[in-house]
């Protein structure tokens, strides 16, 4: 197996899945709460293109796929994905990226099919915020069951994504901290991207420096070597803690230099940055019976079209939601 680089010689070694644009939430940074033009069945990719995609992509060096949305777990079938994925050999590391509302009825199965480990987002842990925050008619016990349920199940580790936004959740950006010393929580906390903006500056956007500065009363943070991943988070630790602390920091410090990633999205263009617009249609191909090897071409021209780095600040436009590009 080779493992393809991109013109500035990075190794490519990773694919993100979006396999939905659907959501049963409505987070304020992701989703507008209404009015969403989804894309209908036929436009997604089926289980088998996915598929045979990754398999190429494993020919070409790719060893750890990540399912992500949309929220995934809404896709219908989606352990039966995972098994044929466990079929490819070469392919190391299946990793799951849930808001972890349907977690809790899934996590033994999708273990049993093969998925290694989740990533779970939750941006509060406040009962009465959670309906503010994710404008839907679950509550935060639902997404707590799936973190017990994703640990249960060993899909380790379980890492819980933050989105930390100023006059939102900025106030809990300690009790968060706090659980990786009481509970052994492996907390990550972002900085909040301009997706949903209309150009202006976003007065919820919180820098990292200023994230780590609400957790100062906690004490002194170690750096962390050991995690299991292939992401941009930075992970410390407190003394005395079992669970870790990452930072994740795309806006104020981009860690294009080491990106290692290329992105599927739900209705099948390839994408070999988050932030920038440029695709490589593979649907249309698949529908119309191309080869593997042609398939593999295509695959290795969107690595080549990778840019060496993205300019986003806090007033970045992109015209692809997050959903359908998985973030
Ligand atoms: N629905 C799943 C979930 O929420 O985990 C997977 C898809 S979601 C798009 C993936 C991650 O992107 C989540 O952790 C979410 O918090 C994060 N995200 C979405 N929009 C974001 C934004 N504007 N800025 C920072 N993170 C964002
Ligand atoms: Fe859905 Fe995830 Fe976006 Fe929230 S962040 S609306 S859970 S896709």
């Amino acid at each position: 197996m080779t493992c393809l680089s991109d013109s500035f010689q990075r190794p490519i070694n990773y694919l993100r899945i979006s396999v939905t644009d659907r959501c049963n939430l409505r987070c304020v940074y992701c989703m507008p709460e209404e009015g969403i033009p989804f894309l209908n069945h036929a436009e997604i990719l089926t289980f088998e293109e996915i598929n045979r995609i990754i398999e190429v992509a494993a020919e070409l060096g790719i060893t750890k796929v990540r399912i992500t949305g949309g929220e995934p777990l809404v896709r219908l079938g989606l352990t039966s994905l995972i098994r044929m994925i466990t079929r490819i050999k070469t392919i190391e590391d299946i990793a799951l990226t849930t808001n972890g509302i349907l977690l809790a009825e899934k996590a033994a199965e999708l273990k049993a099919a093969g998925l290694k480990r989740v990533n779970i987002s939750i941006d509060t842990l406040r009962p009465e915020r959670f309906q503010p925050i994710t404008r839907c008619q679950y509550e935060l016990g639902d997404v707590m069951a799936g973190i017990k349920a994703a640990e249960a199940a060993g899909l380790h580790p379980v890492k819980l994504n933050m989105v930390a936004m100023a006059g939102i959740n900025d106030d809990e950006i300690i009790d968060f901290g706090r659980k990786t010393i009481t509970d052994g929580w492996n907390v990550r906390f972002i900085e909040l991207m301009p997706f949903t903006s209309d150009g202006q500056a976003d007065a919820r956007f919180l820098p990292v420096t200023e994230i780590k500065k609400r957790l100062d009363p906690l004490g002194k943070m170690e750096p962390y070597k050991h995690t299991v991943g292939v992401g941009p988070a930075k992970y410390f630790r407190f003394a005395g803690a079992n669970g870790t602390v990452g930072f994740i920091t795309p806006v104020t410090e981009h860690f294009c230099f080491n990106c290692n990633r290329m992105r599927l999205t739900s209705d099948g263009k390839l994408r070999p940055c988050l932030l920038s617009d440029k695709e490589i249609d593979l649907k249309q191909p698949l529908r119309h019976n191309i080869s593997q090897e042609e398939l593999k071409k295509l695959y290795m021209e969107a690595v080549k079209m990778k840019p060496r780095q993205h300019n986003m600040n806090e007033q970045t436009q992109v015209k692809r939601p997050m959903r359908q590009v998985g973030g």
